[in-house]
């Protein structure tokens, strides 16, 4: 999956008033585009030194470590050598081969639409400050202190015995199929969750849900809890035609396009295809 990024070790513990270090990355969006740096047909996130006269007087805040790398988000776009960099769509890094440094490029992404999402108090207004001691943002006026959001999402394979049902969502690319998928609601557990969200999208009721791994989504902020369930296959399929238009069951060796490895959604079909579970 995309977060999995071994031998490589991402740390995400807040360390207040870190100094930003010549090797350090650097991270600059614009829009849903990082500043890269281009080296002969690789791409690297760029470093303090790469950077010419880098002003200490741009803003920055301190996100994670890569190994034993700090990342550093920066506000303002330095001055560098423009034949030497590039400006990459967040997109781009679902799919490319340096997996850790399209981790760090995606969920450093979520962590600037955070703080860009939370500069003035919703309770009161006011502008906010980043709270020096950890991973929060602080209100000087009410003192109302916001956490980084993360929304958790149910997303769920639907067996029975040989057959798995894969669903089409309108918004996805044509005859692409995947799980059924939706947020927890408020006052819910993940269980109900699942049992309501299959019930809505596709008309089923499913039972022996059971626990299979969680993958944080940084493109929506989620937090992506997957389930096996089991439901019976003479009860009708019947997509809600809004968000679903298309569901079936499908067998072992006959499955439509469905996304790849990268997200639990594509791990745990493939699991199914390959008589894992
Ligand atoms: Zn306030």
């Amino acid at each position: 999956m995309i977060h999995e990024i071994f031998p490589y070790r991402f740390n995400n513990q807040f360390v207040s008033a870190k100094e930003i270090r010549e090797e350090d990355f650097i991270l600059y969006y614009r829009e849903n585009t990082l500043l890269v740096k281009k080296n002969n047909e690789e791409l690297e996130i760029p470093r303090k030194k790469d950077f010419f006269g880098y002003s200490t007087s741009i803003k920055n805040v301190f996100l994670f470590t890569l190994d034993d790398v700090s990342c550093f988000l920066i506000w303002d776009c330095p001055e560098m050598d423009n034949d030497q960099f590039i400006f990459k769509e967040i997109n781009f890094f679902r799919t490319f081969k340096q997996k850790e440094i399209a981790w760090i490029s995606i969920v450093g992404l979520q962590v600037m639409n955070w703080y860009l999402q939370n500069r003035y108090c919703g309770k009161c207004g006011s502008a906010t400050k980043e709270k020096p001691d950890e991973r929060a943002i602080i209100c000087p006026n009410c003192n109302t202190t916001v956490f980084p959001k993360i929304s958790p999402a149910i997303i769920v394979a639907i067996i029975n015995n040989n057959k798995i049902l894969l669903a089409h969502n309108a918004n996805f690319p044509e005859s692409w199929h995947s799980l059924v998928a939706g947020y927890v609601d408020i006052g819910e557990s993940l269980e109900e969750a699942v049992k309501r969200e299959v019930k809505e999208e596709v008309g089923l009721d499913v039972k022996n849900i059971r626990y299979y791994k969680s993958q944080p989504w940084p493109f929506s902020g989620s937090m992506m809890i997957g389930f096996f369930a089991e439901a019976d296959d003479r009860q009708p399929v019947c997509p809600d035609n809004i968000e679903i238009t298309e569901a079936a069951w499908y067998t072992r060796g006959n499955l439509p396009n469905h996304p790849p490895g990268i997200s639990i959604a594509g791990e745990m079909i493939d699991k199914f295809e390959r008589e894992e579970i």
